[in-house]
Parts: C-alpha cells; structure tokens; sequence
C-alpha cells in the first residue's frame, strides 16, 4: 500500500485521517500543522514520519530536538515542501493556506485526497487544469462529494443533475428573528456532524452548502443549474446523482467522516473497516426538504457568485473566512456574516482570474471585512 502525507494532521479531518490511515496499514511519511504542536509531537512519536512542518519557527526548533529522526522544517516553505513529498498527498488543511500546498502537490503527487474546499471555491478551474495536465487524480474527502464521486465511478454517462444534501445545520427551521440571538456556543453545537470551528459555523449560517455547490461545479464539471440542494436532516444520504433516463442513484452510509477519507485513499477498491453501520430493519425515517435561501441566504450568495465567476467566488470565500473568523471572536452577531460578505461582494470590481488576481481578491476581501465591521 501507498506513502501518504497529510497537511492539516492536528485538524478533525487530518486526525480522522490518521486514524483511516492506521487502519489501513498506510505509512505516513509527512505530516503538517499550524499551531497545534502538542498534537502534531504525538503524531510524529506515533507514525515517525520522514518530514513534518509546522508553522512556527520555535514550535520546530521544539519538535527537532526531540524528534532527531524526522525532518522538521517551519512556516508556509516548510508545508510547500512537505506537499511535494508523496504519490499521495491529504489536504486537510482549513482556509484559502490550503491553496499554495494542493498546487505543490499536483506538481508532484500522483492522488490527491482533498477535504480542502476554500482551495477549490477560490481557484477550482485552476486546481482541476492542473491535475489534469499532470494526470492527477482528484478524489474528494467532503461526505457529499465523496457521493457524487462513488455515484459516478465507472461509467461515462452525462449527469442531468447533481443533488447535493445538507443536514440544515444546527438552526434548521428557525426564523430570520430567531437567529438574531443566536450565540457562538449554539452555532457551534451542529446536529450530526462533529467538525472543526470554521466548517461548523458555515453549517450554521448554510455557506458550507454554498461552498460545496462550487466546489462541486469544479470537480464534476457540472454547470451551475444542474447542481441542487436538498435538506436532509438525518446525514444518511449523502448526496445523489440523477442521470439522463431519470436514474438517480445516491450513497448512503453512517454520518462518519472516515468512510469517505478511506475512499478517497483506497479507491478505487474499496476495503474493511470498523466503522459504524446503517441498519435499514432499525426503525428509521429519510426525509427531503428544499433548503429556505430567505433564512440562509448564505446560500445564494454562493449561487450568486459562481454564475458571476472569475474572482467572486474567491472574494466570497475571503470574506467569509473573516466573518466567521470574527463571529468565533464574539465581535459580530451570527446575522452580521452573512451581511460582511454580501457588501464586500457588492463592492468588488472583476479582473481576469489569474491565480494572483485570486490572491489578490481573497486578501482585498478580508480587509474590506475587517474595516466595515470596526464601523459597528
Ligand atoms: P480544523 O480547523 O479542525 O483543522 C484545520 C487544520 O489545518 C489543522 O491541522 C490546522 O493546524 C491546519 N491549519 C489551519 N490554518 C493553517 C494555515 N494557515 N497553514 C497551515 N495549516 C493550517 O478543520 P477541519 O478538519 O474541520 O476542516 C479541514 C478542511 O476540510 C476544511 O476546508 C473543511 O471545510 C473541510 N471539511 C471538513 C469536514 C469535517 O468533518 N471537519 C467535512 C468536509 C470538509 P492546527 O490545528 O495546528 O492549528
């Protein structure tokens, strides 16, 4: 079985990978991390990688007097070289950071597994022409692309329409008025997913949804009107594909992350694993609903932004990244997100969406975000 590396090793999803990788028998040959370093000196006594990178020059001068077999090296260099180092390489970092490491692994991997999806909201046209450029394969670690993926693999049939699911987040049902008072801790209490703060938040506020409609249109090629979301309340169904003949053939499995990080690494085979189980002969019930964009207008703001495409879905993301950022610092109320990003959209000027006018947009955006909230 294969080397792999994992960037974001100390995060839900790098540790979750981690522990996929263990059951797989995988050797883990580089890992890295931003601030966590007690974790990440666990990970490296455990696994005994080749290289590790973390960002913060003492926090590796740390690591190096213990870990004199491992290579540790710092800051964004230190991630860039660890990316380049395996034929399959885990991005589980969070944000828009994780964009510089996918470009440096395609440049070099054979796979990537990738749970990263700001990277692939800011710069998916990008990312995808490069991989495959270099005939790498780009196998998505978020449970509903993961669907899609599993749902698509070995046939060559036109897709009529991708539905992609949302449990609705932990304010499923609530007014606009009710979601006034809302605090970080009940934002941050999702009802079946247990995820890192970020991707919790935009649970919350719906954006995770918007940000996987554009990621999706990446991946599967798919134009916009032909991605839909549909609510889910109980995280069985884990995104559907419907076909030209009216077929529509979904994935289905227990709310655990691991199952499709386990695919993303094995497939295409598919392999045993401990994890929990659906049980149809429990009394259980699947429901649908569409998704209320009134109260989660989050949502469209995503759909706004890939149909004007070039840098808006990078400016949307920058944004967001910095109002969810300041909503985790208690400096803004809940409905103030959704307000930050929508004025920065607004006020944002398109250029020709090369990867520094991505750059640029994304940095532009968090700075808009940062001055227009000191205004309340
Ligand atoms: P976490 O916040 O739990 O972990 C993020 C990881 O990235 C940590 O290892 C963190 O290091 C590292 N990191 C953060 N900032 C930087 C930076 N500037 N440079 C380098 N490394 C950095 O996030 P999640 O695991 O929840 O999510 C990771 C990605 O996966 C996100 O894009 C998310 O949207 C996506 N995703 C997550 C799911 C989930 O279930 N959690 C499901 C589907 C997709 P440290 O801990 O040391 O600070």
């Amino acid at each position: 079985m294969q080397n792999i590396v994992v960037l974001g090793s100390t995060g839900s999803i790098g540790v979750q990978t981690l522990d996929a990788a263990r059951n797989l028998g995988l050797t883990v040959v580089g890992l890295t991390a931003n601030k966590n370093v007690k974790l990440l000196a666990e990970q490296i006594e455990a696994f005994k990688p080749t290289k590790a990178a973390i960002a913060d020059e003492q926090d590796a001068a740390y690591l190096r007097g213990r870990f004199p077999n491992t290579e540790i090296s710092h800051g964004e260099e230190g991630t860039l070289e660890v990316a380049e180092m395996a034929e399959t390489v885990v991005n589980a970092i969070s944000g828009i950071a994780g964009l510089a490491p996918t470009l440096a692994a395609i440049r070099t991997c054979k796979k990537i597994a990738i749970a990263n999806k700001e990277t692939l909201v800011a710069a998916g046209e990008i990312v995808m022409e490069a991989a495959k450029e270099r005939g790498v394969a780009v196998c998505p670690i978020d449970s509903e692309h993961s669907a899609v993926f599993q749902c698509l693999a070995g046939g060559e049939n036109p897709i009529k329409k991708i539905y992609l699911t949302a449990s609705g987040g932990p304010f499923r049902g609530f007014t606009k008025k009710r979601l006034e008072t809302v605090t970080k801790a009940d934002a941050l209490r999702h009802p079946t997913w247990n995820m890192g703060a970020k991707i919790t938040i935009d649970s919350a506020t719906m954006m995770n949804k918007g940000l996987e409609v554009i990621e999706a249109r990446w991946l599967f090629n798919a134009p916009p009107e032909n991605i839909e979301v549909v609510v889910h309340p109980q995280s069985v169904v884990h995104s559907m594909v419907e076909f030209e003949d009216g077929a529509i053939l979904a994935q289905l499995g227990a709310p655990d992350m691991r199952l499709p990080i386990q695919y993303a690494l094995t497939y295409p085979k598919r392999f045993k694993n401990p994890y929990k189980r659906i049980n149809f002969l429990e009394r259980m019930s699947l429901t649908f609903e569409p998704p209320d964009m009134e109260t989660f207008p989050c949502l469209r703001l995503a759909y706004d932004a890939m149909r004007i495409g070039g840098e808006a879905p990078a400016v949307m993301n920058g944004a967001n990244e910095a109002a969810v950022a300041l909503f985790l610092e208690e400096k803004i109320a809940f409905a103030r997100i959704y307000e930050l990003i929508e004025q920065t959209m607004r006020s944002y000027t398109l250029k020709r969406n090369t990867l520094d006018d991505i750059l640029a947009a994304d940095a532009w955006a968090r700075e808009r975000v940062a001055e227009m909230a000191l205004k309340y």
